[in-house]
């Protein structure tokens, strides 16, 4: 289950279960679309992989208390903001292989 992690790795920007801002890679390393679009470049800097919108989990019972009543956002703030020089330079040589080949 996705653990909601509650701000952007590298702003520190809040990002509620219910922001339509957050992204997450596989790993689910989570940052806000503004640093993901204008700083990340849609890379990872944690594994390299690329970024894609991060669900909302509902805040509702719609069904068998799948909510976030039962299943809250997680709490554990990880703000490790990456140096833009040298993230450039590790997106630069992943950006030139094929998405399919990374
Ligand atoms: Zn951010
Ligand atoms: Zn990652």
């Amino acid at each position: 289950m996705l653990e909601l992690r509650p701000t952007c790795e590298n702003c520190n920007k809040p990002l509620p279960p219910d922001s339509l801002e957050a992204r997450i890679c596989s790993y689910e390393c989570t940052f806000c679309a503004s640093c993901v679009d204008h700083i990340l470049d849609n890379v990872c800097p944690n594994c390299g992989g690329g970024f894609v919108p991060r669900p909302v989990r509902p805040s509702r019972n719609w069904k068998d208390g799948n909510c976030l009543g039962k299943d809250p956002a997680g709490t554990r703030v990880r703000h490790r903001p990456v140096d833009p020089d040298t993230h450039a330079r590790f997106a630069a040589g992943i950006r030139s292989i094929p998405p399919e080949k990374r």
